[in-house]
């Protein structure tokens, strides 16, 4: 695992595909969203529908069965 990163299990709560995700261990504050992390890496059976837009929260999706995940990382 890189430093500096960390990586939080997800599970699609429609399929029960599980995957991971990693995040940039810094936050940043921005006007108007506060104090959020960079996506860093979406596993394989997930995706970052906003990944072309990195001003956007990140959004991530199933790839099997197209379910957005809700879970977020904790505060
Ligand atoms: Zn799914």
């Amino acid at each position: 695992m890189v430093r500096g990163q960390f990586a939080v299990p997800i599970r699609c709560r429609s399929c029960g595909q599980a995957g991971s995700v990693e995040w940039d261990q810094h936050c940043r504050f921005e006007p108007g969203i506060g104090f959020r992390r960079r996506l860093v890496l979406v596993s394989s059976g997930f995706r970052n529908e906003f990944a072309s837009m990195p001003s956007r929260e990140p959004k991530i999706v199933c790839d099997v069965c197209g379910t957005v995940q809700s879970e977020r990382e904790p505060a």
